[in-house]
């Protein structure tokens, strides 16, 4: 696994802990020699988690809209910042450039990340596993939403298998790149 896609918000959250998350997620993937791939701004869990990585001596890329440059502080100390035209060109580039997913505590625009990542897992359009990291609980309720979508038959159960949950960034880490090596576990619908 060379390179990580990090999904996470660009607000900080309500306390500490979800920045020292971002941190750490910064510095093991740089101590694993593991570029991180991610949104290019200063701000919030994603500035956190960019810092950490460059601090401790890592490789990050970040892929940012023009449009969004001043708003998320387009960060300039990256090892490199891709702009891009629009939104979709961002989710393209950085699921190319990444090996997994990984989504921390963030907002709508993380969940849209997620769920784009997820799906092309589920369509077969790419084979890269996409870990959600449940930090404090934070995704207890979507995790439950997902289990009742699977029970109302909107969801496969491998589907839902693909993603890879766990309450350990360690433990996250490990099994996303034990997946990364695997071929994907999912098939398409259409050969189903
Ligand atoms: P949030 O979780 O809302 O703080 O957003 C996290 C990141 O997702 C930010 O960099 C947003 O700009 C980005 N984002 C929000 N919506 C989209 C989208 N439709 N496509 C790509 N990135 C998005």
């Amino acid at each position: 696994m060379r390179s990580v896609c990090v999904f996470c918000g660009s607000n900080p959250g309500d306390r500490p802990a979800f920045v020292e998350l971002a941190r750490t997620l910064g510095t093991l993937l740089a101590r694993r020699g593991t570029t991180l791939v991610y949104g290019g701004g200063r701000v919030g869990l994603m500035g956190a988690a960019a810092d950490a990585a460059l601090a401790a001596g890592g490789r990050v890329i970040g892929v940012i809209p023009q449009m969004l440059l001043d708003r998320e502080v387009g960060h300039s100390g990256l090892t490199q910042l891709h702009v891009v035209g629009t939104m979709a060109e961002r989710k393209r580039l950085m699921g190319e450039l990444a090996d997994a997913f990984i989504t921390l505590p963030g907002g709508i625009g993380t969940m849209d990340e997620l769920f784009e990542a997820w799906t092309w897992t589920q369509l077969r359009l790419h084979d890269k596993p996409c870990g959600l990291l449940n930090f404090a609980g934070y995704y207890d309720a979507l995790i439950a939403f997902l289990d009742g979508a699977v029970e109302a038959g909107f969801l496969r159960p491998r589907h839902r298998a693909a993603l890879i949950v766990d309450t350990n960034l360690e433990s996250l880490l490990a099994r996303l790149a034990d997946a990364a090596g695997r071929p994907a576990p999912v098939a398409s619908p259409a050969a189903e």
